[in-house]
């Protein structure tokens, strides 16, 4: 194991965000902080990228792992410090680089005072006759060597950040999370842009208990890995009785009407600005154009769908690169309405709304946001797995 003194975190696109930057940096931190939960770096905020220290070797390489989750970082990995003279950066590249590796270098000076430039550097590199590795200008491998007012820093080891901007930045969701393939990774989407995530789960089940110690902990799990994920398990039996006697082509419909008020209310009691859901236009009955409009007539927050434009083979390899796929296939008990054989493909609001009233379902709603339960994900957040991904 090569001796590292600290890990760098570059920004993504933080950098567009002018006179918020300040903001989004410290919610950055904050994110970092939380993610690496039992590492406790030391973090240092050196203009346009970070330095966390770490006090042992172990910690350091168990930061890369869980630094690939937190989003508004574009690359990041284990770095040498050297002073800012010619001799001591050779000396740190050599020391992080093996005898006979071949690195192509990537040289930048964001401090000017230094006297010699970036073009320098490498040309000095390539001269030098103490360089134990080799230079190649197409090497796939790169050496990022950076100059800072304090010292420069040194990377050969660079991971891709999982980009987008820093989760809570943009605010905070409900996310509609049900078993199936589409909404966690819609979930992650919605992460990725900077929103705080909270799940509700509609289950099938007679209690909360029993969906939470289901597949649905699991899929949690995983998706903890980019943030905390605190989630409320709501029961579908009294939707379902309530609704027992209406034509069944119709149910679908009702059910998302029913699921984005059940939304909008915890919305509101969570100070939340979002609904997400992994709708994807015309996949399946309920995701026509007039079924979304009809189900989601007189919906307060925005609903926000990160899906729409993709394909279902494309939700496919993402969920499997997130590591959700093998865990969203497994059987699973789904509330029945979803099972509907002919659902109509074009409902409209007025009849969504006549039948919403003829079943009563306001006073469902209330009685079952009554049953709902909020388990908080920061437990599972502190059993960060490293398999999957
Ligand atoms: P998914 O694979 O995410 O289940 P789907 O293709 O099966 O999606 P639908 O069943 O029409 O499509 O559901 C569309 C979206 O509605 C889901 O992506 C999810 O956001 C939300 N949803 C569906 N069922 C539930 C549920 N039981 N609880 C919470 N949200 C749900
Ligand atoms: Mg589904």
């Amino acid at each position: 194991m090569k001796k590292y003194d600290a890990v760098v975190v570059h920004f993504g696109e933080i950098w567009l965000k002018g006179r918020n930057r300040g903001a989004f940096i410290q919610r950055l931190i904050h994110n970092i902080e939380r993610n690496l939960h039992g590492l406790s770096p030391k973090i240092a905020n050196k203009r346009d990228r970070l330095l966390l220290y770490f006090e042992g070797s172990k910690e350091l390489s168990n930061s890369l792992d869980r630094l690939q989750y937190v989003f508004g970082i574009s690359w990041f990995g284990p770095v040498k410090i050297a002073k800012n003279a010619p001799d001591d950066i050779l000396k740190a590249a050599n020391s992080i680089l093996s005898k006979n590796e071949t690195v192509r270098l990537e040289a930048n000076r964001s401090y000017k005072e230094v006297p010699f430039n970036s073009r320098e550097i490498i040309n000095l590199f390539i001269r030098s006759k103490n360089r134990k590795f080799n230079v190649d200008i197409n090497s796939a491998h790169t050496m990022n060597i950076s100059v800072i007012k304090d010292f420069t820093i040194l990377c050969a080891d660079k991971h891709n950040g999982a980009g987008g901007l820093p989760t809570g930045s943009s605010g905070k969701a409900i996310v509609l999370l049900s078993g199936g393939i589409d909404s966690p990774v819609a979930a992650v989407y919605a992460m990725k842009r900077g929103l705080d995530a909270v799940y509700l789960h509609v289950h099938a089940f007679d209690t909360n208990k029993k969906a939470s110690s289901s597949k649905m902990r699991v899929l949690l799990e995983k998706l903890s890995r980019y943030g905390p994920a605190p989630i409320y398990y709501a029961p579908s039996y009294l939707f379902q009785s309530a609704t027992i006697k209406i034509p069944a082509k119709y149910e679908l419909v009702l059910f998302r009407k029913f699921l984005f008020r059940l939304a909008e209310e915890i919305a509101e009691k969570e100070n939340a600005d979002a609904i997400v859901t992994g709708e994807s236009l015309g996949q399946v009955a309920s995701q026509t154009i007039p079924n979304m409009t009809a189900a989601q007539q007189g919906i307060k927050p925005i609903i926000i769908r990160p899906l729409i434009g993709f394909d279902k083979a494309e939700i496919i390899d993402k969920a499997k690169s997130i590591g959700t796929y093998e865990i969203s296939i497994k059987e699973y008990k789904d509330v029945c309405s979803i099972g509907v054989k002919n659902p109509s493909t074009a409902m409209d609001a007025s009849t969504v709304n006549r039948l919403y009233a003829d079943c009563k379902l306001d006073q469902v709603l209330k009685r079952t946001l009554a049953l709902a339960e909020l388990q908080n994900g920061d437990q599972s957040f502190r059993n960060l797995s490293k398999s999957g991904v």
